[in-house]
């Protein structure tokens, strides 16, 4: 039995602010990412090359806060966060803070697999992952107009005191990924560029375990998105492995009762993806939108932004 599932960000556009081709676009990448990743998976890979692989098309598209086209902190600068986790045997890596690695969740695999260390930061991370081979970029390469326009919108916002009235798509976003495989392994995996005008040095959700991201293999792997600070505070990918371990709640009331209940007392805009052991995928958020799409255990691949969800059809193992 196998299965994926992924998001990219709670912060989704209103419907008018993008064009029909561009919806269209959007969508076909996260049917991009679901195949890379399913693709892994049907020849019998581990679900962490799944969620890796498909975390790489969603950090290389420019729809989604993660990668290419990711947010600028006040300094008007990158720095990117993810982290991949194992529930086979509890194994986690992350980077955060980093500046140019072209695909962030590809040094969050390395750690994991050198084995050293959990989470590298800054420099010393990026050199790691340049020492490992992975692909490295020139800051300048995730900087597009859509993010220098939304820092400086932000900006005008936090001068003009109507901070409060920015929408969710303004401020962030986020990419994830969750999966089974064939030996009924369970992974995750998060990437982000975090808050648009975050504070320099800021470091969110998405690297910390139990925060952003959770995997354990018969509970349930979890990615989340939406306001870091609060994530960690409430450890809210844990919070659903421990509801189900302890309260013994199905994987849906566990991920709603975090989004719905916890999250959402909190006043922030928040989501996840998550999976349990029998492949059954939730996708619970409290926005507008949130960019989600899976393969049931029968293949049947589903994307959506907003509340519409599109069938893309059944792929064959
Ligand atoms: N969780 C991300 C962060 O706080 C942002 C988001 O998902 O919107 O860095």
């Amino acid at each position: 039995m196998i299965a994926i599932g992924i998001h990219g960000g709670c912060g989704t556009l209103p419907v008018e602010m993008m064009s029909t081709a561009q919806w269209d676009e959007a969508r076909a990448h996260l049917g991009d990412a679901l195949r890379a990743g399913w693709a892994l998976l049907a020849r019998g890979a581990p679900a962490l090359d799944a969620v890796e692989a498909a975390v790489v098309v969603l950090e290389d598209s420019p729809y989604f806060n993660a990668g290419y086209s990711c947010a600028l902190n006040t300094d008007g600068e990158h720095e990117l966060d993810a982290s991949i986790m194992d529930g086979a045997a509890l194994r986690a890596g992350a980077v955060c803070a980093v500046r140019r690695i072209r695909n962030p969740v590809r040094a969050a695999r390395a750690v994991l697999d050198h084995g050293a260390s959990v989470l590298l930061a800054g420099s010393a991370a990026d050199a790691f992952a340049q020492a490992q081979g992975i692909a490295m970029v020139e800051p300048g390469y995730f900087t597009t107009e859509r993010q220098v326009l939304a820092l400086a919108r932000l900006k005008a916002r936090a001068e003009d005191g109507t901070i409060a009235m920015a929408g969710e798509a303004e401020k962030h976003g986020t990419v994830g990924a969750v999966a089974l495989d064939a030996l009924g392994n369970l992974a995750a995996a998060t990437s982000t560029g975090g808050f648009n005008n975050k504070p320099a040095g800021r470091v969110g959700d998405t690297p910390v375990v139990g925060a952003g991201i959770y995997a354990r293999n018969g509970v349930c792997a979890v990615s989340g998105t939406g306001q870091g600070e609060v994530f960690i505070r409430l450890v809210a990918s844990y919070d659903v492995a421990a509801r189900m371990m302890y309260a013994r709640q199905s994987l849906e009331s566990a991920a709603n009762a975090v989004v719905h209940d916890a999250l959402s007392a909190h006043r922030i805009g928040a989501g996840m993806v998550a999976i349990d052991a029998a492949g059954k995928v939730v996708t619970p958020f409290n926005t507008i939108g949130m960019y989600r799409g899976w393969v049931t255990t029968e293949g049947d691949l589903t994307v959506a932004s907003h509340k519409e969800e599109h069938r893309l059809g059944r792929l064959v193992r």
